[in-house]
């Protein structure tokens, strides 16, 4: 018998005032009574809507199912048959767009919290203390290279190893998971979480080369000539966009990655580690999308007195940057600020916000970031003939990642700019599956 509750079980979280000044998770996790009960919500429909919301079908009724009967062991052999990521999809995916605004339960009262049991099973999993030996499977002897280590080169390294292939990851930084350790913060997603799915894939044989920069340390071509027979490139978008506004190269000034990377890949926010990060007081956050508001909230975890987000019409602040300026130590002393309005509707209706002249006032801050969003970054464009370009960069790519130039695959952000972790994974599953097939036709 379901249970015909309205509500899902509520996320226990830690309190507010005290997380404000830590970098612990603040989302705590389900109680395995609660995760039962919230189980328990799902009707096991017999075509679930849920599954077409997730980009790497998992097969959501029934691992719920599953948790219902109280059998975690079961859910997480379930998930994992189609994502290798249970634990970082279970806290960063946007369900509420996807699988969950999908689910049946949602149209009257809220849908079940898929997410949060997805999480529930893989913590289960991880903090058990006997776990099964994880398989390695026997080697077909082809050698695949994948350029990055983020989700969707993880993803994708996953399933080759899964059919047998000899995987390699080149990855540039000293850490491997790409912006799930140096972009997202530690309060969100533990890195210890991100690590240990990674050491899963590792036991099953995938290897990964750290300080590797393709396109610098060995090229594509260079890849080829080593015996590898397919690259898969899922290099992501990590390259900061600027204003191009006076007062950018002022000190004080960081772009969004340089500040999570420095914060999360450097400890900047523990004081065992010497990272070089100013304390901050007052922080103008340039950007409204879910980069600033890390942003913001990191900056108010190392001890700012105000954070402001200034920009985009999502606020309501209706204020642009065009200059920033310092003092003789050139330090960042304000950010000056036009006011907008929204203009006359355009063709299709939408109001473009524009300035109002002699409206510019400038707001007392000793730091900046900025987070109005990255772009591939050219390395690989700078370095690779025969691949194909978008405008803003991305590699030209099909939605099994099959790029114009033969036996080189792409996938994720590289290809699409920046999205979200569950389409960079799908992408990865993609574009394992078109290297199989390639692999196959060659023989
Ligand atoms: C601050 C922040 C918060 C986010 N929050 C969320 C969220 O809550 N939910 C969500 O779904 N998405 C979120 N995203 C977006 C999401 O993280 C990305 O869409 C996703 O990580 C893209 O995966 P990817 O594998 O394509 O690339 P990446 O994760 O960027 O990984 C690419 C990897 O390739 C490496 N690399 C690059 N060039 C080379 C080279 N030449 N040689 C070797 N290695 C190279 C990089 O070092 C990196 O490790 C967030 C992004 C940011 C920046
Ligand atoms: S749509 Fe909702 S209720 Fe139906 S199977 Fe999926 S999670 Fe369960």
């Amino acid at each position: 018998m379901a249970n015909m509750k309205m509500e899902k079980n509520p996320m226990p979280e830690q309190d507010p005032i005290v997380r404000a000044g830590n970098f612990d998770e603040v989302a705590l996790g389900y109680s395995a009574e609660a995760a039962i009960d919230e189980a328990k919500r799902c009707l096991n429909c017999r075509e679930p809507r849920c599954r077409t919301g997730c980009p790497v079908s998992v097969r959501i009724p029934e691992f719920i199912a599953k948790v219902a009967e109280g059998d975690f062991d079961a859910a997480y052999e379930i998930i994992t048959s189609t994502n290798s990521l249970p634990a970082v999809c279970g806290r960063v995916c946007p369900q509420e767009k996807q699988c969950e605004s999908k689910c049946v339960r949602g149209i009257k009262g809220e849908s079940v919290a898929i997410g949060r049991l997805e999480r529930f099973v893989a913590d289960y999993h991880m903090n058990k203390k006997k776990k099964a030996a994880v398989k390695a499977p026997e080697s077909n002897g082809h050698r695949i290279a994948i350029v990055g280590s983020g989700p969707a080169g993880l993803t994708c390294a996953g399933d080759l190893r899964k059919l047998g292939y000899d995987v390699t990851i080149f990855e540039a930084f000293h850490k491997s998971g790409g912006v799930l350790v140096y972009g997202i913060p530690q309060f969100r997603l533990p890195k210890e979480i991100v690590a240990a799915e990674i050491e899963n894939l590792q036991a099953m044989g995938v290897k990964i080369v750290n300080n590797a920069i393709v396109g610098k340390s060995e090229t594509v071509d260079e890849l080829f000539e080593d015996g590898f027979e397919a690259v898969f490139i899922g290099s992501g978008a990590g390259l900061p966009q600027f204003l191009h506004i006076p007062g950018e190269n002022l000190l004080g000034v960081y772009s969004a990655n340089e500040l999570l990377t420095r914060v999360n890949l450097m400890k900047a926010y523990r004081d065992d580690y010497d990272t070089p990060i100013k304390r901050f007081g007052r922080v103008a956050v340039v950007g409204a999308g879910n980069v600033a508001m890390d942003a913001a909230r990191v900056a108010k975890r190392l001890g700012a007195e105000h954070v402001f987000i200034c920009y985009g019409i999502e606020f309501n602040l209706l204020n642009n940057p065009v200059a920033i300026h310092g003092g003789e130590d050139g330090h960042v002393t304000g950010i000056e600020l036009v006011r907008q309005e929204l203009g006359e509707p355009d063709e299709k209706g939408r109001r473009k916000p524009v300035a109002v002249e002699g409206s510019n006032w400038i707001l007392d801050v000793d730091t900046v970031v900025i987070a109005i969003g990255t772009s591939p970054n050219p390395l690989i464009r700078n370095t690779t003939e025969g691949l194909t370009f978008t405008k803003k960069g991305g590699i030209v790519a099909d939605e099994g990642g099959v790029t114009a130039r033969e036996g080189v695959f792409a996938g994720g952000d590289a290809v699409t700019g920046s999205a979200t972790v569950i389409l960079a994974m799908g992408a990865g599953k993609a574009g394992a599956k078109s290297i199989d097939a390639y692999i196959k036709s060659k023989k």
